[in-house]
């Protein structure tokens, strides 16, 4: 491949009715840029014809590519995936739905070319989401912001541009559980931003189960703070000094004062109290663990079932 002025990488879960539109977009706007450009399209698993619209679409234009995954590895992974191959001195990150205005690229581009390393899309409204949506993605970030020790952009997805830098430096982190917004806030370098309207999606449906979504939240928490983890101590540090009063209380009370209270509602309560405490306690300790486990197996993140980008295999060949 030849080194490019810009990249664009676009994964795609079920896409097939948005991505003929998004390419003509996308094209006209990267064209306007330089001729100098490549689209990634990354399959992630779809289960409709989104492959074959792209690969017709590659057939007829040789600045298109595409990495076909072997399933669903989800959208991280499947960003990471064309990170690992995009090849020119800027990239940017965009949803296959329309969600993301193609043409504000453009700016995001004018940000970059004036030295910023990161100029992400920020979201000035949010049409077409749940309320639910809106309000836990609100709570979620300003509470993520709290607790990392950098500063992590609200309002904004995986929509923006990084330099060649950038991109080196987060294919060096070797974490499973990817989540590419706040790895690349932790990065540092220079960060700007470019107010946007997020539109909603154009056909189809979200491939964001609540599952996923949760798992990215988790994901987020658990690889870029330690705050669970002391809350939890913390917590039983309390309980146990509480604990201890108590037992003193109700010795004494037995013993010296000969009283001793027939307590089945507050045995009965506090048995009920610790016992979620102590499975709540375990159970932040399992989302560490759980991420610990699958970083020290340490398999590939996805598997590639075929591409159009010759290894470096094939170049040498
Ligand atoms: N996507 C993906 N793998 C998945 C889910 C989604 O590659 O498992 C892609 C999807 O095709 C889209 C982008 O990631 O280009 C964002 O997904 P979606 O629009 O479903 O998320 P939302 O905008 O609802 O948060
Ligand atoms: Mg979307």
């Amino acid at each position: 491949m030849t080194k490019n002025t810009i990249s664009a990488i676009v994964p795609v879960y079920n896409e097939g009715e948005n991505l003929m539109e998004l390419y003509d977009r996308l094209k006209t706007t990267l064209k306007s840029i330089s001729e100098k450009h490549q689209i990634i399209f990354v399959n992630d698993g779809s289960k409709d014809d989104s492959l074959i619209k792209i690969l017709s679409i590659a057939e007829e234009d040789s600045k298109v590519f595409y990495l076909n995954l072997s399933r669903n590895f989800g959208h991280q992974i499947a960003v990471s995936a064309g990170l690992e191959y995009c090849d020119a001195e800027c990239t940017v990150i965009i949803d296959a739905d329309l969600q993301d205005p193609p043409e504000l690229i453009e700016q995001l581009y004018k940000k970059h070319k004036e030295g910023y390393d990161v100029v992400y899309a920020k979201r000035k409204k949010r049409e077409g989401e749940s309320f639910l949506k809106k309000l836990t993605a609100k709570f979620y970030y300003r509470l993520l912001k709290r607790w990392v020790s950098f500063d992590i952009p609200l309002d904004a997805g995986d929509f923006r541009l990084i330099s060649r830098k950038v991109v080196g430096a987060i294919n060096k982190m070797p974490e499973q559980n990817k989540f590419l917004r706040a790895q690349i806030a932790w990065l540092g370098f220079k960060q700007t931003h470019v107010l946007f309207d997020r539109e909603t999606r154009k056909h189809g449906k979200s491939g964001y189960s609540y599952g996923k979504m949760l798992r990215l939240a988790f994901d987020g928490i658990t690889g870029f703070s330690d705050k669970p983890l002391l809350f939890v101590s913390r917590l039983g540090f309390l309980i146990s000094i509480f604990s201890f009063l108590l037992i003193i209380y109700a010795v004494f009370s037995h013993y010296i004062l000969k009283v001793t209270i027939t307590g089945w509602t507050s045995l009965l309560i506090s048995t009920a109290f610790i016992g979620g405490i102590q499975l709540l306690s375990i159970g932040v300790i399992g989302e560490y663990i759980s991420r610990i486990n699958s970083n020290v197996k340490g398999r590939p993140l996805y598997i590639l079932d075929s591409t159009n980008i010759p290894s470096e295999e094939d170049k040498k060949a």
